[in-house]
């Protein structure tokens, strides 16, 4: 099939390149000129496992080509996907600018029977929004349907070619035919494909990624406790996590989520309960706790200074929102920077894959490393934000004879208790009891 996605960022560039993968040509629009010359060389402005490897491979079979201009890039379009940001606007609600802008630019271009696909996360109502904005000025035919996108930064390509389910909000039958024969490739595998109306779509995406960040926010409430009675957070997680009901994921304790999707999506969802006179308490109380969360650490840290942070020297091992991405949109580590920064402390950072896009917001605020162990060099502290594998395993000797003190403060939980012990370190961790020395 002949593939347009409008978008070329974390999802649309995923979505272009698998479906090249599975054999449609594909061209990806972007307004962004440099991404796309970029793009065209092969060159991803993302990290994302596998995902630069494919995107050479099928420029280089013809499968996938990139372009700003929507005129070329929509003119042999059977399918119109959306990929553009939805990011937070006025009072919680999403910005929906980028996706009903591209709508009304699509008025004048659209020139046969088109499906428009929108992958952004949008507001229930969205997609009949899109509808009506098109039927208003183009008399041809089109159908807009609502498929939202599930896969997870970090694996995102892993995620898209081996889905748990595809979800498809339409209501007209010629769309559906289309998309069941666009995503055939994938249902030949026995992957679900769950055909539904359009608000239904829509509101999935949310309650999926709600349920999620409840999960995680649920944890670190456990682990709140944990830390006040002498209990085991880990421990709880395994406890809890083999029964079927409950399941073994989302279950880790530690400082908080973030990223560019559920924090935004969270609050989208309240602002949506909002709109239809719902108080959604449930909403309202994850999102308190995970801004705690994010911050929880500042205090242990306080205290082994005895309240004056002042001039200290601080690492952290970690800046992404997660491990395996670039993206620190509303990830932990700005919200520890930040109140360390407020403290007046001196800061060592060090990620694998994000220094460059935190560069972008601290400037010469904090010092940057390209190497782990020179971040924490004559360090008062490190502080780890991101369990990124590296940090998993990494030297603890030699971490311990870097650091000017031994003091570890763990958002992640990614050491042994004992470890620490035996190595005599001052280890403060989530919802598990704090190693002293
Ligand atoms: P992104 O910011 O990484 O990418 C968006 C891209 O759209 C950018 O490259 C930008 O230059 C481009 N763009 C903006 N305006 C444009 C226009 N008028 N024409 C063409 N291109 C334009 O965003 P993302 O993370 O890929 O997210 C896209 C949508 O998918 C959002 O609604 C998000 O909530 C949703 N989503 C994201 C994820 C994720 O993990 N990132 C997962 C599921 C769903």
């Amino acid at each position: 099939m002949n593939i347009t996605v409008i978008g070329t960022g974390y999802v649309g560039l995923v979505t272009g390149t698998c479906l090249a993968e599975k054999g449609n040509k594909v061209i990806c629009v972007d307004i962004d000129p440099k991404k796309v010359k970029n793009l065209e060389k092969g060159i991803i402005p993302i990290y994302e496992p596998n995902l630069q490897e494919m995107v050479i491979q099928n420029i280089a079979k013809k499968k996938l080509s990139f372009t700003t201009s929507l005129i070329d890039g929509i003119k042999n379009a059977k399918v119109v996907f959306f990929a553009l940001p939805t990011p937070p606007g006025e009072g919680g609600s999403a910005d929906l600018s980028y996706v009903l802008d591209v709508s009304k630019q699509l008025t004048s271009l659209l020139q046969k029977y088109t499906v428009i696909v929108n992958k952004s996360t949008v507001p229930v109502g969205t997609t009949h929004k899109i509808q009506s904005i098109i039927r208003k000025k183009y008399n041809g035919g089109f159908d807009v349907v609502s498929n939202p996108e599930f896969l997870k930064e970090g694996s995102a390509v892993a995620d898209f070619m081996n889905p748990d389910r595809i979800v498809i909000g339409t209501s007209s039958k010629k769309a559906k035919k289309i998309m069941e024969e666009l995503y055939s490739p994938f249902t030949k595998k026995g992957v679900p494909l769950l055909v539904m109306d359009e608000c239904s779509a829509e509101l999935t995406k949310y309650a999926a990624n709600t349920f999620l960040a409840m999960k995680i926010a649920f944890m670190n409430e456990i682990a709140q406790l944990c830390e006040r009675l002498g209990a085991d957070v880990s421990l709880i997680k395994e406890g809890i996590g083999q029964d079927d009901r409950i399941g073994k994921k989302f279950l880790n304790a530690g400082i908080g989520f973030g990223g560019s999707c559920f924090p935004k999506d969270v609050i989208a969802l309240l602002h949506t309960a909002k709109q239809n006179n719902y108080d959604f308490k449930l909403v309202k109380a994850l999102i308190e706790v995970n801004q705690h969360q994010k911050i929880h650490l500042i205090k242990p840290l306080k205290s082994y200074f005895k309240n004056y942070l002042v001039g200290k020297k601080i690492a952290l091992w970690g800046l992404a929102y997660k491990p395996e991405t670039d993206d620190i949109r509303e990830a932990p580590s700005l919200y520890v920077i930040n109140a360390l920064l407020e403290e007046g402390v001196d800061i060592q950072v060090y990620d694998p894959k994000a220094t460059e896009n935190i560069k972008k917001i601290y400037k010469d605020k904090i010092t940057y490393f390209t190497n782990k162990y020179d971040a924490i060099k004559d360090a008062d502290a490190l502080i780890i934000v991101t369990e990124w594998k590296e940090f998993k395993n990494a030297d603890i000797k030699k971490i311990g004879t870097l650091l000017h003190h031994k003091a570890i403060f763990d958002g992640r939980n990614i050491y042994d208790l004992q470890t620490m012990k035996k190595h005599k370190f001052h280890y403060i961790s989530i919802g598990r009891q704090p190693v002293t020395i």
